[in-house]
């Protein structure tokens, strides 16, 4: 690690779904890697005095994580401009323009890496990663590639100890730190729900009011996108007759459609954003499926002003209504085990009368 060589990474947007490959390549690199703090009610306050009120929370919190990181003294700060992740698989325009959004209400002056990765437009990983390297004054492509290849090793860890059932913030630890376990995901409770939610709502205490821990907590068995592989969510999504436009679908449509599929869960959640566009795309949709399966869906908007006693209230009652409706329809096919006897008895009985 070369000394005095730091790079901030706000702990927002990409971080819950990218840190552990950024934390492989800029460690491999030969920098330390300084993480903003976890997101807290003053962050949030610091980042929404720098925005217009409409924008959505997470870019909120993002702006507050980048002031953060400028308090802790870090002054090389990544702010990736995610455009494409794949051909005409896009990011929303808020995501896409972060470098732009940060320079225009970030009013301090640091070294932003700004690195720029737009599949439909030729530019991949490689070229991503050779770009940061650049602009940090590095063009050694063989140190390049071996902390591409840190990265992937990080990233492909953490997916495999997130996929396993270790919730996401532990996984990522381990991941960094170069530990290695596995969880046993096939663990059965009374009830279970899909979250469709992106990853920085979900994963962000803060933001999602603990939603993972309190659904632990009421018993319940909770999947995301982290459980779904990325070709089972693309032909979930094609099965319910729609197809991927948005770089974050994997985590929405393709998990809930993936679930809602063979009635694999109780009941769907969604985590989405006051005011944000693509969330209110994808939540129709799976809405209107779900409407038609019969399976029960609750939306769960945010923002900065979201009270969570109301939240809890709402959670709750969701749970509730699912645990009734299950032991109803339990009590159902109990009582319909019984009836081929009878119905077997009033068949013969009309064979017999014919006869
Ligand atoms: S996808 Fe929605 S929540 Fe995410 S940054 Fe864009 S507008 Fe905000």
């Amino acid at each position: 690690m070369l000394k005095g060589k730091r790079i901030g990474i706000p702990r927002a947007i990409s971080y819950y779904n990218n840190y552990p490959f950024y934390y492989g390549f800029f460690s491999g690199l030969g920098f330390e890697v300084v993480v903003s703090d976890k997101t807290t009610s003053g962050l949030i306050n610091k980042g929404s005095a720098c925005v217009v009120s409409d924008t959505c929370l997470p870019i909120k919190v993002y702006v507050g994580h980048v002031i953060n990181l400028l308090e802790k003294g870090c002054d090389t700060i990544f702010v990736p401009s995610l455009q494409s992740t794949g051909h005409k698989i896009n990011n929303c325009s808020k995501v896409r323009g972060l470098p732009e959004i940060i320079r225009n209400v970030v009013n301090r002056s640091f070294n932003m890496i700004e690195p720029t990765l737009d599949k439909t437009e030729g530019l991949g990983l490689k070229s991503f990663c050779t770009d940061a390297a650049n602009q940090l004054g590095i063009y050694d492509e063989d140190l390049i590639s071996s902390a591409m290849k840190k990265g992937w090793q990080t990233y492909n860890n953490f997916l495999q100890m997130a996929k396993s059932g270790i919730p996401h913030q532990e996984a990522i630890k381990n991941a960094v730190s170069g530990r290695f376990s596995l969880k046993n995901m096939d663990v059965v409770k009374p009830l279970s729900v899909v979250i469709m939610g992106h990853g920085y709502n979900l994963f962000d205490e803060r933001i999602s009011m603990n939603i993972l821990k309190k659904l632990e907590k009421m018993g319940v068995k909770v999947y995301t996108g982290l459980n779904v592989s990325k070709e089972d969510a693309i032909s979930a999504i094609h099965n319910i007759g729609e197809i991927q436009y948005w770089a974050n679908e994997l985590d929405l449509t393709g998990a809930a459609a993936y679930y809602m599929q063979n009635r694999r869960v109780d009941g769907i959640i969604a985590l989405t954003a006051f005011g944000c566009g693509p969330d209110s795309l994808m939540v129709d949709e799976i809405q209107y499926h779900a409407r038609n399966k019969n399976i029960p869906m609750v939306v769960l908007t945010i923002d900065e002003h979201t009270g969570e006693a109301g939240f809890v209230t709402r959670l709750e009652a969701f749970i509730d209504m699912l645990s009734r409706r299950k032991k109803k329809l339990m009590s159902k096919t109990a009582h319909l085990k019984l009836l081929p006897e009878k119905t077997s008895e009033k068949k013969e009985t009309k064979v017999l009368t014919r006869a």
